[in-house]
């Protein structure tokens, strides 16, 4: 699962891309995740794993993560083609979701693009490039349909659905935030728009507001106006914000976990602003983790929400979903509870579940399976 990190010049982007790469996940035990240079793979923070391989005496922890693409070049007229503009726009089809950064500091010694601190103007300059993309995309959608139409009458629900999010796209609305019957919704994504993406927006504040954000740490920041227009702003559309400070996040990335804690407690955070990210991002992405555990590793292994017993074995090894029997299942706070695999047994709080199930966060897993 892919972000893509979006904003204007200057707003704290790439500040906040070393911060991820320096907090980077080791990599060797995630075969699959490309290595570029505009990719940083994290960890998802997740303090059962910790319990769990304490509980098992296992020689290693792999948790899941995410993977953040960092899209440079967005600027206004991208979708004209200025700056890098159609490049960044495929990159931005590649990723599931994306993470807007927005300036929400201010510092005299760096020049913002457009003269001032704006966060909603700022929002909108880069939305606005990503609907004009969109725009072009439903137009020549609509196009096509209506030559095809004569053949298939079945094309005019999807002509309608394009022309109605047309008329919304031109109002400067992202197409998320269209109503859409689940129909719609399945022909929409066939059309691969980039404001349908699901958004959280990073409110970059200076390290000085930092000490606001930690004397609550509700991240109610009540005290500056630039994050009260953001959230506004995002709320409007039903999206989340996340305060961060990227300069002190590329500070917290390079030390290790014990002097991090000591570093946070003495900013007075329970949690750092990337380790907040990430897990909202997670979550916004509708992602859930199983767990296994044993003596060589605990680890943690995503899937979506809804995902059953089969497909989520399949994560682990294809033949775990071929040869799928069952699955021996203890919710990971009942064998917390308990103490013990055994003792949770002895309780009735190991199941065993078919190829219907339907796995939950924080399922402490076995798969039985024959190859
Ligand atoms: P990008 O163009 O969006 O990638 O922005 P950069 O990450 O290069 O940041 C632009 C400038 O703002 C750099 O000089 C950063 O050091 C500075 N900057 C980024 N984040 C913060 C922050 O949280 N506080 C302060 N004071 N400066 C920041």
């Amino acid at each position: 699962m892919k972000l893509g990190i979006v904003g204007l010049p200057n707003v704290g982007k790439s500040t906040l891309f070393n911060a991820i790469t320096k907090a980077g996940a080791e990599c060797a035990n995630y075969p699959f995740c490309t290595i570029e240079p505009n990719v940083g793979v994290v960890s998802v923070p997740d303090e059962r794993l910790i319990k769990l391989a304490q509980m098992y005496s296992s020689q290693k922890t792999i948790p899941a993560i995410i993977e953040f693409v960092d899209i440079a070049g967005l600027v206004k007229g991208a979708s004209r083609g200025e700056g890098l503009g159609n490049k960044f726009l495929s990159h931005i089809r590649e990723v599931d979701a994306i993470l807007h950064v927005v300036r929400c500091f201010e510092d005299g010694n760096i020049i913002h693009v457009d003269g001032s601190i704006g966060p909603s103007r700022d929002v909108e300059t880069i939305s606005l490039e990503l609907i004009f993309a969109d725009m072009e995309l439903v137009e020549r959608r609509v196009d096509r349909c209506r030559k095809m139409l004569k053949g298939d009458k079945g094309l005019q629900i999807e002509i309608n659905l394009l022309d109605r999010l047309l008329v919304h796209l031109e109002s400067g609305k992202p197409a998320r935030t269209l109503e859409m019957t689940p129909e719609e919704a399945d022909l929409a994504r066939g059309v691969f728009l980039l404001t349908s993406k699901p958004v959280i927006y990073a409110a970059n504040i200076s390290e000085d507001d930092i000490v606001d954000l930690a004397s609550d740490d509700s991240d109610d920041t009540s005290g500056n106006p630039f994050i009260v227009e953001l959230k506004k702003f995002a709320h409007g559309e039903g999206s989340e914000v996340i305060v961060v400070c990227a300069k002190i996040e590329e500070e917290i990335a390079q030390l290790e976990d014990a002097e991090k804690s000591d570093f946070l407690e003495a900013l007075g955070l329970k949690e750092s602003g990337l380790d907040k990210l990430v897990r909202a991002s997670y979550k916004l992405l509708g992602l859930i983790s199983y767990l296994t555990a044993g003596p060589q590793e605990t680890r943690a292994w995503t899937i979506t929400k809804g995902t059953r017993a089969p497909q989520a074995a399949g994560k682990i090894h294809t033949d775990f979903e071929k040869g799928f029997i069952r699955a021996e299942i203890v919710a990971y706070d009942d064998l917390m509870t308990f103490g013990t695999y055994v003792a949770a047994k002895e309780k009735g709080l190991v199941r065993s579940e078919g190829k219907e199930y339907v796995m939950k966060d924080g399922d402490v897993t076995l798969f039985r399976f024959n190859v």
